[in-house]
């Protein structure tokens, strides 16, 4: 089992970046290349403004290169209570914001031929416990009737055609939800970003900021730029030389194990269907099939802030006996890779992008951003360019989290409570 992530260890590395030391006047500089970055810059180089990306590791390093390859369609919970949170009208704004995020994704992978395997392959939201049913048929007819004619409710037997497991009872069906390999796309985009003419620094952490006559210098190792404006696309890897957004974004770690590739006959046994997938516990399970047909499964299987070899090591037994758990059959077949990330979170699971401490920002996308971080790229894009309308969150405040000062240590005791609702039949 090798401890990386299937995306970077299957994509062909953006080679790119430039090998000079960091140096310059820019329009705007943008920190972090993951999708929000990446996007940013490549909307904005196209639009003729002198644009930097300056990422401290390498193109999507963060969760862009290890998640789970899901572009879910609309919100992560039902159009009613996100109403009731947020006002109907926001709601169902932000419904089609997530649902035009994956469109968006399918015209930049046109326009700029990325080959990375985009395919609509439709989610289902699957029922983990008998007593999940009810809700999750009521909230599929309530998405339907509101926001997304096409979703649908599959009664047990239905999905037991599509899933050769006997753990679920029943599920939503998202058509518009999409797939693709994660690591091709933000490689593809960070080639186009260059090749419409920004200027791309790959380890190169930016460690500090200060204000110049006509906006910023940012301050690398390598050597420090000027740009008017900053695009903060650092989510949950902010580090202190953003503090204000450190405190405001909570890091959860998210694990990802994925097995060798599948036999015919073993996708028809398993996951037949060949959508995404994900379940409704609180601590929920995520899974779909890769390009090449592994069995790719996630999870929040501890619940920390950190990800590195030793968490991912066990982090990923613990994923494979739920693995086997739902997926029995898979008891024999070996784990090729096992990796984590940094989920970013905000206390209400919804994102939040706009300008805050003198900086355009877009991050805490809560688990669900692998499709809106695109999206978000280019609003960024746009604030920058002094266009607001086309921000989905416009408005949305970004307030502190409580006892949070950039190192979440109340994480295990949120895991231990959810876990306890989750063993509750
Ligand atoms: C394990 C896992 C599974 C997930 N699965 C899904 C899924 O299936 N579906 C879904 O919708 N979402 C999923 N997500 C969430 C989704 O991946 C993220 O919301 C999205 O990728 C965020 O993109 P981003 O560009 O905003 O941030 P990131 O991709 O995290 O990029 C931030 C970048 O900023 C860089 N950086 C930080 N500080 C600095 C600095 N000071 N200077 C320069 N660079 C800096 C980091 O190195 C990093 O590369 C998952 C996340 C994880 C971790």
């Amino acid at each position: 089992m090798k401890l990386a992530s299937y995306w970077h260890e299957t994509s062909e590395p953006f080679r790119g970046a430039k090998s000079e030391p960091v140096s310059g006047d820019f329009d705007v500089a943008v920190v972090g290349a993951g999708f929000t970055g990446l996007n940013a810059a490549r909307r904005l180089a196209k639009s003729g403004m002198k644009v930097a990306l300056i990422e401290a590791q390498h193109v999507a390093y963060g969760a862009s290169g290890r998640n789970g390859g899901h572009l879910n369609s609309g919100l992560a919970e039902s159009f009613g209570s996100a109403s009731a949170h947020m006002g109907e009208e926001r709601a169902r704004r932000l419904w089609r914001a997530y649902d035009q995020s994956i469109d968006m994704i399918e015209r930049i992978v046109e326009e700029e031929q990325i080959d990375c395997s985009f395919r609509r392959a439709g989610k289902l939201k699957l029922a983990s416990k008998p007593s999940h049913v009810e809700r999750l048929r009521t909230m599929a007819d309530d998405i339907r009737r509101e926001v997304d004619s096409s979703a649908r409710w599959l009664d047990r037997d239905e999905v037991r055609a599509e899933l050769g497991s006997e753990a679920f009872h029943g599920a939503i069906l998202y058509p518009k939800s999409a797939m693709a390999h994660m690591g091709r796309y933000a490689n593809g985009l960070a080639a186009a970003a260059k090749k419409h003419g920004a200027s791309i620094w790959e380890h190169n952490p930016v460690t500090a900021r200060h204000k110049v006559a006509n906006g910023w210098k940012l301050t690398t190792p390598t050597g420090s730029l000027t740009a008017r404006q900053i695009i903060l696309a650092t989510d949950a890897y902010t580090t202190s030389a953003f503090g204000y957004f450190q405190r405001r974004i909570i890091p959860i770690a998210s694990f990802i194990i994925a097995t060798r590739p599948l036999t015919e006959v073993e996708v028809k046994e398993t996951l037949a269907g060949n959508r995404t997938y994900v379940n409704s516990l609180n601590i929920a399970n995520y899974f779909r099939l890769t390009p090449d047909n592994r069995f790719l499964f996630g999870g929040r299987a501890r619940f920390s802030a950190a990800s590195n070899q030793r968490t991912d090591q066990s982090s990923g037994r613990l994923l494979q006996q739920q693995l086997l758990s739902m997926f029995p059959q898979l008891k024999d077949v070996a784990i090729d890779y096992c990796w984590g990330g940094l989920v970013g979170c905000t206390p209400d699971r919804l994102p939040r992008a706009g300008k805050a401490d003198d900086v355009i920002f877009g991050m805490g996308y809560s688990g669900h951003g692998a499709q809106m971080s695109t999206l978000i790229g280019s609003a960024l894009a746009d604030i920058a360019m002094g266009r607001t309308d086309t921000n989905p969150l416009e408005g949305l405040p970004l307030q502190s989290v409580p006892l949070h000062t950039g190192k979440p240590w109340f994480l295990p005791i949120v895991g231990a409570y959810y876990r306890f609702k989750d063993a509750l039949p």
